[in-house]
């Protein structure tokens, strides 16, 4: 299996190196790398955090630089802010009017810049509402998808309010994006993570992936940042990265702790 053989062998020489050159260990010192400083601040002020953590240090500056991530790391290690921090940075770089305006008049449910993907509703909602924290101050509008909710309340939601960030499960985003009277779609697509990919797939959402991947632009017209993060790498989980990640432009990570 090239890829995975691949992945190995990147992660050989990661370890050769003690410290790759451009990782990042604090929160603050990610304004030097040109982060919004509302996001900076939510977190460092807002959240009091200071010092990232493994997965976090080691691919924040890869995924901030537009390469596509890999990323092997457990459950509890701070996964969630390593996604949120270069997608949400993305998105105020695609669209810098959006920081300073509170009411931002582009936001549309047909405008989503990033979606999330996540296994179950709870986790969804936990790294919407962790977003949601994150964003104060800068216009980002983030929305979830998931089952259980009553789709029409979430469409009028997403409608009035707009959406650059949609947070959801399997089921409902390959429902909302292949719907077209739903009036949810991702035409400007900037990034996409797949979070828990292990347990998506155990779960058996694979064709529900599959519709979703169908459902977004082509990634050759519309070119896209992809982070998918495991905490195990089975064949089937690089099955799934061989699908959704560039292979010319990618990096593997994965932590001890
Ligand atoms: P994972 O997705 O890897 O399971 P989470 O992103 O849910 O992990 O983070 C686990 C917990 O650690 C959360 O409560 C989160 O707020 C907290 N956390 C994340 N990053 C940091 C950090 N750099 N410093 C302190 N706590 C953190
Ligand atoms: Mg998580």
């Amino acid at each position: 299996n090239s890829l995975l053989r691949f992945y190995s062998s990147e992660s050989a020489a990661r370890q050769e190196t003690a410290t790759p050159s451009g990782r990042v260990t604090k929160f603050r010192d990610l304004e030097t790398l040109g982060v919004n400083n509302a996001l900076v601040k939510s977190i460092t002020e807002g959240m009091k955090y200071e010092d990232m953590t493994e997965v976090q240090s080691m691919t924040i500056n890869a995924a901030l630089a537009g390469k596509d991530l890999v990323a092997q790391a457990k459950t509890g290690t701070g996964k969630t802010l390593a996604f949120l921090v270069p997608i949400l940075q993305k998105i105020l770089a695609d669209q810098p009017a959006l920081a300073e305006t509170r009411r931002p008049m582009r936001a549309r449910s047909d405008d989503i810049r990033a979606i999330v993907i996540s296994p179950t509703r709870e986790l969804a909602e936990q790294i919407a509402a962790e977003a949601s924290k994150i964003v104060r101050g800068t216009g980002i509008k983030v929305q979830t998808a998931v089952g259980g909710t009553q789709k029409k309340m979430a469409l009028q939601k997403m409608r009035f309010e707009g959406c650059h960030l949609l947070v959801g499960t399997p089921g409902r985003l390959a429902d909302l994006l292949t719907d077209d009277r739903s009036g949810v779609a991702a035409p400007n697509l900037t990034a996409l993570c797949l979070d828990e990919a292990d347990r998506m797939l155990d779960v058996g959402f694979d064709a529900e992936l599959d519709t979703i991947l169908k459902a977004l632009p082509d990634r050759k017209e519309t070119p896209r940042q992809t982070l998918l993060y495991s905490a195990t790498m089975p064949k089937d989980v690089v099955g799934l990265a061989r699908k959704y990640i560039d292979p010319t432009n990618f990096e593997f990570a994965q932590t001890v702790k």
